[in-house]
């Protein structure tokens, strides 16, 4: 093969240092990995994140997504809640919001609600309240790792391989649960998974002295910037962009440095001056749909408005008023891999749906059932295909989760 580089290893066996070993290891610190930690701690078990960044939140926090999407169904019903609830009250304890007054506090119900129960967050802010979160709960963080290669025996995960500054390292694990958002886990872990493509993002904040001067007047320090949006759209008329299938490395390379140029040309026709600045620009690839878990079930448009007997918590459709999901707990893990679950955008749900599955409060819900089943797993001894349905709902259901629209 023409592709390949032979490297010659002083011995067939490799003794790697251990890290250290946890009931439930969480691969990414994003919002559906800090959901899903969350609940394996407080299920009573020892839980470990590993994360490539140096902060929590991932595309939420260093992505610069800080829209906190409804948890309403567009008619004045809440639907998500649990952990995806208590998270966006965390994202706005310390900064700026912009939740309408009558959601505050999280009524089940509001009649003629003015907008949907949504939020506007200070990605700083968050950040700094999850890593208090992290050590009130007792979870372990390792930032500046990054994941490499799961340690497999028929179908079940002992450890995984991780690179960081002090050289590669072992984390065992009871269970391990895929946050990647890129489904990189159960990938390398050899279930299948599909690919799938990006309309490039480029989403920068910036601020100018007009903007100031209506923050001045407003008194609301969200009017002193603004994020603007560069890079490819789907918008009608513009078909200046292709979508981007991004798999490895040099994918995320050309998808970035595609959006960096579009600020860039907009630097230069607005020209040099003093009164404009960007102030923050992305710190990971602002991807929607990478790789997700082709699961036991896959999620569609054909399950809109439909009831699962496995459900383990209703969404709502962040785009429009009305249409529901429920997510069944096969959409979560494949039977070929026994103790991976899978969460947030790397679910097994498919097409629209994925665009429904992806953003912020349902990667908290599906983080929220990884880290419950994950916990019933350690308990039962059982594979991922073996969790008592019931209890995990009974148990969701406790922790605030609407299973049922
Ligand atoms: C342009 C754009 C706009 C969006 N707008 C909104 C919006 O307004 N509101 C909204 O709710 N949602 C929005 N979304 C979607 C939403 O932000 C994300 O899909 C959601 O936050 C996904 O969370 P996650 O935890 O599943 O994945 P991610 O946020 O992608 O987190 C994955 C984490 O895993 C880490 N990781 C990955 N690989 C490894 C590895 N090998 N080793 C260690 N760590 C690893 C990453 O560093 C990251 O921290 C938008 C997304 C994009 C791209």
């Amino acid at each position: 093969m023409d592709n390949l580089f032979t490297v010659m290893h002083t011995s067939a066996e490799e003794h790697l240092e251990i890290g250290g070993e946890y009931d439930v290891v969480v691969i990414g610190g994003g919002i559906a990995g800090v959901a899903a930690a969350l609940s394996a701690a407080r299920s009573g078990k020892s839980v470990l994140i590993i994360e490539k960044g140096v902060m929590l939140g991932g595309l939420a926090t260093m992505g610069l997504i800080t829209w906190y999407l409804p948890l309403c169904d567009g008619y004045g019903r809440k639907i998500i809640s649990g952990i995806a609830e208590e998270l966006l009250y965390k994202s706005i304890e310390c900064g700026y919001d912009t939740l309408p007054e009558e959601w505050r506090g999280g009524p089940a119900y509001v009649e003629k609600a003015s907008s949907r129960y949504l939020t506007r967050f200070s990605p700083s802010e968050f950040v700094a309240v999850l890593d208090e979160m992290m050590q009130q709960e007792h979870i372990d963080l390792i930032f500046d790792t990054v994941f490499t290669a799961p340690v497999m025996e028929n179908g079940i995960c002992r450890a995984v391989i991780v690179e960081e500054k002090g050289g590669r390292k072992v984390y065992l694990g009871k269970v391990f649960i895929d946050a990647t958002g890129d489904c990189d886990l159960a990938y390398r872990a050899g279930g299948d998974t599909e690919l799938f493509d990006n309309w490039c993002s480029y989403w920068v904040y910036n601020t100018d002295l007009d903007m100031m001067q209506k923050a001045l007047e407003t008194g609301h320090i969200i009017d002193a910037f603004d994020v603007h949006q560069y890079g490819d759209s789907p918008m009608p008329g513009n078909d200046k962009g292709k979508k981007m299938i991004i798999k490895d490395a040099k994918g995320v390379t050309e998808f970035v440095l595609r959006g960096r140029k579009y600020l860039l040309d907009d630097l230069r026709r607005m020209g040099k001056s003093n009164t404009h600045c960007t102030t923050t620009i992305p710190a990971m690839a602002q991807v929607r749909t990478t790789r997700r878990l082709i699961g036991a079930y896959t999620l569609t448009t054909d399950d809109l408005n439909t009831h699962f007997d496995d459900s383990v918590g209703a969404v709502s459709d962040w785009r429009f008023a009305g249409p529901l999901y429920e997510i069944p707990y096969r959409c979560l893990y494949t039977p070929q891999l026994k103790n991976i679950l899978a969460s947030g955008r790397c679910i097994s749900a498919t097409g629209d749906t994925w665009e429904v599955t992806r953003v912020i409060p349902p990667a908290a819900l599906t983080g929220q059932a990884c880290g419950t089943a994950a916990a019933m797993m350690i308990e039962a001894s059982a594979a991922a295909d073996q969790v008592n349905i019931k209890e995990l709902q009974e148990k969701l259901s406790a922790a605030g989760v609407l299973i049922h629209f």
